[in-house]
């Protein structure tokens, strides 16, 4: 596998269980009670974890989609996050992956990859 798809692959293993784990902030927070007090209509956001829907927030344009749903772009096959990272773990079964950082837009500093 290509140096780039092998990178791409161990960041989308790697998304899953970290931005899972992730809570909002007191930014997300804000922006839910304005929503509440109708002060914005949307929030419009290019982060990818779900936090503002983890905030309470409804209406969210998530520009860069979300790291919680994947789409098959050939046939609009879709699969929750989770049971995706099921199988990606299934099928490379020695794979290990270290991260460094996951930034809010999904964007992964990837210190190691063994066994892709
Ligand atoms: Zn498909």
């Amino acid at each position: 596998m290509a140096m780039g798809s092998r990178r791409s692959f161990a960041s989308s293993m790697i998304l899953n269980p970290e931005f899972s784990s992730f809570l909002p902030n007191q930014n997300h927070y804000t922006l839910k009670q304005l929503e509440d007090d109708q002060k914005i209509l949307y929030v419009i956001t290019q982060n990818v974890d779900g936090l503002h829907y983890k905030a309470g927030n409804k209406k969210v344009v998530e520009m860069h989609g979300t790291a919680f749903r994947v789409i098959c772009l050939g046939c609009d096959y879709e699969i929750d996050r989770h049971e995706f990272q099921n199988i990606l773990e299934e099928m490379n079964p020695n794979t290990t992956v270290e991260s460094q950082d996951v930034r809010p837009d999904g964007d992964v500093e990837i210190s190691e990859v063994r066994s892709f």
